[in-house]
């Protein structure tokens, strides 16, 4: 068996200090299985860039090569092309895309810069494994210097309808390039199906069925592999000491009332403002909740600089003056708004002490606090998840309470369901979706891609 390289934007940790999330073990668990080097941005800007010293990191079986970008790639690659035109689009956000020539001409650098980096360290066994929106013409480029490995690529958000994704200046050509790698990882069928539907319609390509994809010759395959976290790993989590720490402070606080937890980087498409207006909706469509129940949103900031990112802060900041001015009392806050960021063990004792858990993205690639919200719980007495049917998690989690994100009333009335279920019922819909959780784990995830790339053949 070959060694792995790994591709991504960001690399590590490759020891779990609680920060890493569960891609993070899934990685190090298949680049510990085979060794490796896991290959990406250093996160800092230089002068020489993408031409300077690859800088190296290596333990006993694993190699984490970084290199650094310039100012203009970071602007044009890294905040300019997949910040701004690639994440608004393939969350179907077209409003949001700027669409600017020098972006796309900077990223198609930039991943054309790092395969030349790469090029020389692959051996010729190695299988390579390239990760998300920041590479997709890097397997392309790959293949332009004779590289013949065995190519994987996970996208971990969505792949929109075609008809979306046909905004985009030049998306047959990047969709294109994505055919170089011999497999498509996405996150749901949906996703799949639509990355399926754009190669037939827009590329001529055949579909062979069993997500199997005939193009110029060639076969690629472009299946849905949906990403697991480590899920009994979470659930020790929630018995640590620094879970039962904040949860025994939060239940102190609470008294005996319920509390409703979000958990979301403070992005547009994570759906914040609409979510704080359901709360409000609940407040007015059941009052009985009123002095009961309360909505606590963690909330840390992503990628500030982007003028979006600033607005959502601002409108969330004043929904919260709004709902808590209008129905707040003397011992009770109905929203706490919370733009800090948690280490994943306190959030598992946040997520344990939570009754309800609230997911209402407008769309997601996969959600994975959904998943650890559900691998917090307890098992005798479990809270219940509200989750959006735009979250690529409901296609796996159907024993949720399913809400459309859209609508106030419909997700009032989903946490009324979630506020009112009887202890059974919440056990048994747990149950099922822990098991799950249980059986279809990250490590599972990379095992399941890895030995499906072996079977294409160039
Ligand atoms: N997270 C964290 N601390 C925080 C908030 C979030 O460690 O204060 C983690 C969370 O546990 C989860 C990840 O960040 O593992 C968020 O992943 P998700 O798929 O839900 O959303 P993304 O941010 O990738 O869009």
């Amino acid at each position: 068996m070959g060694r792995l390289v790994v591709v991504s934007n960001r690399v590590g940790p490759l020891k779990d200090t609680g920060r890493a999330g569960g891609l993070a073990v899934a990685l190090v668990d298949a680049l510990s299985q085979s060794g490796g080097i896991w290959f990406g941005w250093s996160g800092d800007v230089s002068e020489e860039g993408t031409f300077g010293q690859l800088k190296t990191q290596t333990t006993r079986k694993v190699q984490m090569v970084q290199l650094d970008m310039t100012q203009a790639d970071y602007d044009e690659f890294y905040a300019g092309y997949a910040n701004r035109t690639l994440w608004p689009v393939l969350h179907y956000r077209l409003d949001l895309a700027v669409f600017d020539r020098r972006f796309e001409q900077g990223y198609r650098h930039v991943n054309e810069r790092f395969a030349t980096r790469v090029a020389p360290l692959l051996e010729s066994d190695d299988i390579v494994w390239v990760h998300d929106y920041h590479f997709l013409t890097f397997g392309a480029n790959l293949r332009a210097m004779d590289i013949g490995n065995p190519m994987a690529f996970f996208l971990h958000i969505p792949f929109p309808a075609p008809e979306i994704l046909a905004a985009l200046p030049n998306a047959s050509s990047m969709v294109r390039a994505m055919l170089a790698y011999d497999l498509i990882g996405f996150q749901t069928e949906r996703d799949a199906a639509n990355f399926r539907r754009f190669v037939v319609e827009e590329l001529e390509g055949t579909d062979l069925g069993d997500g199997r994809l005939q193009i110029s010759g060639g076969e690629v395959i472009a299946r849905a592999y949906p990403i697991g976290i480590d899920a009994e790993a979470f659930s020790k989590f929630a018995m640590s000491p620094d879970a039962r720490r904040n949860m025994g402070r939060l239940e102190k606080l609470l008294g005996g009332r319920q509390q409703i937890i979000g958990v979301d980087r403070i992005d547009y498409s994570k759906g914040l403002p609409e979510r704080f207006r359901a709360f409000e909706r609940l407040l007015e469509d059941y009052p009985e909740n009123r002095g009961r129940v309360s909505l606590m949103q963690v909330a840390p900031p992503s990628r500030a600089e982007l003028d979006a990112y600033i607005d959502i802060r601002r409108q969330l900041d004043e929904m919260t003056g709004h709902v808590n001015g209008r129905f707040a009392d003397l011992d009770w806050t109905p929203i706490r708004f919370l733009t800090k960021s948690f280490p994943r063990r306190a959030l598992a004792g946040i997520y344990r002490a939570s009754r309800v858990g609230l997911v209402t993205p407008l769309r997601d690639g996969m959600n994975l606090v959904a998943k650890e919200y559900i691998a917090a719980q307890r098992a005798e007495d479990p809270g219940v998840l509200v989750l959006s049917r735009f979250a690529g998690a409901a296609e796996g989690m159907k024993e949720a309470v399913i809400v459309n994100p859209h609508s106030a009333e419909e997700v009032a009335a989903g946490l009324q369901t979630a506020i009112t279920m009887p202890l059974e019922e919440r056990r048994d819909r747990w149950q099922i979706m822990f098991d799950r959780l249980c059986r279809n784990d990250a490590v599972a995830w990379s095992r399941a891609i890895m030995s499906d790339v072996r079977t294409v053949a160039r």
